[in-house]
């Protein structure tokens, strides 16, 4: 695997790297150890920041880390636009037009994906790791796996001494979780693997990372009145899984309704019936109406599993993300209704 060259001397800083990720997946802090190492353990001079939104899963998030020669300061606080390495915690993210955005031409491009993935890439250095496959074999999460193939990307960053890094913080908690997150650190150093993409699309400029704000004092109601509600219909959640769905039986399902109440994302698809009696006694008859369960909208499940661990019947299990849950989606409205 090739190594991002350094140092260069038209920039203020030799290294700019870029986590695009969404919460839970843990790249703010795969973002800090990267920066504690490479500062701490290697001498260099780093700066960190990530921005996010509210802490709920499933909001985005981004990590900037710049990296410069212990003598060269850097003066550059703005988030980084033109990343060399860019390293994105889910596949999903990459409908986002902002999220390859600025991506430097001789740069490397890290995606969590397994290597027979088929989702389209951007020319240049890609490099796959099935960081998702890794964390759930280890019971750990999937920055430390991503992080072990920014490392195989980048001749910077000094792999030993970041599998250290990582040793000593995930050590403070408890001797087994440092070894698993080591273990899954090196598992993607080892599993990560890089194509040369020939035929690809080209990222999209800078000033495609962030876009204009839609409502500016030129443009906003009078009184700053709202005049839309917001929605979170175009909020997909399916990167903030990791790695496990609840999967629906509908045979076993008695429409109880108990795992409504818990989904926090209102994912759960549902159909209403009208249910005429009339028995032989009673002419006039009675009407009810049914709610019946039909499955799971997997764009809006953010895979906390709470709907299996209420279930009393064993209609929801646990289960390995595969292409199952493309196949067994069940969309809340009918697009042409939206
Ligand atoms: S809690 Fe279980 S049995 Fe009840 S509606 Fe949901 S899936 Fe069906
Ligand atoms: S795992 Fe279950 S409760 Fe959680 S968001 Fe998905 S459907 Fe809702």
């Amino acid at each position: 695997m090739k190594s991002i060259k350094h140092p260069k001397e038209n920039r203020t800083t030799s290294l700019e790297i870029r986590f695009e990720s969404i919460g839970g997946l843990g790249a703010n802090l795969a973002g800090q150890l990267l920066a504690e190492s490479l500062a701490l353990r290697q001498g260099l001079n780093v700066s960190q920041f990530s921005s996010y939104g509210s802490e709920k899963k499933g909001t985005p998030v981004r990590s900037f880390i710049r990296v410069a020669p212990a003598e060269k300061p850097i003066r550059v606080t703005s988030p980084v636009t033109e990343p060399d390495v860019l390293a994105v915690f889910h596949e999903a993210l990459l409908a986002r037009r902002s999220t390859l955005a600025g991506l430097r031409a001789d740069g490397v491009f890290i995606l969590n994906a397994p290597h027979s993935s088929s989702v389209r890439l951007p020319k240049g250095r890609v490099v796959l790791v099935d960081a998702m496959a890794i964390a759930v074999q280890e019971k750990t999460r999937i920055n430390t796996a991503i992080l072990g193939a920014v490392a195989k990307a980048c001749e910077t960053i000094d792999a030993k001494t970041l599998a250290a890094t990582l040793e000593e913080h995930f050590g403070r908690r408890s001797a087994k979780l440092a070894e698993a997150n080591v273990k899954t650190f090196w598992r993607g150093y080892n599993e990560a693997l890089e194509r040369l993409i020939t035929e690809g699309f080209s990222a999209p400029p800078a000033d495609g990372a962030t876009s204009a704000p839609f409502w500016g004092y030129l443009t906003a109601p009078i009184g700053g009145a709202i005049i839309q509600a917001g929605n979170s219909v175009i909020n997909d959640l399916s990167a903030s899984r990791q790695g496990f769905a609840p999967r629906f039986h509908k045979d076993l399902c008695n429409h109880c309704g108990v795992c409504d109440m818990v989904c926090p994302d209102y994912c759960l698809v549902w159909e209403v019936e009208d249910i005429f009696h009339r028995t032989p006694a009673d002419t006039a008859g009675w009407e009810r109406r049914a709610a019946r369960l039909l499955g799971i909208d997997y764009r809006f499940c953010k895979g906390c599993l709470r709907c299996v661990e209420t279930c009393p019947s064993g209609a929801l299990t646990k289960e390995l993300e595969g292409p199952w849950v493309g196949a067994e989606q069940v969309p809340l409205w009918k697009e042409e209704t939206v």
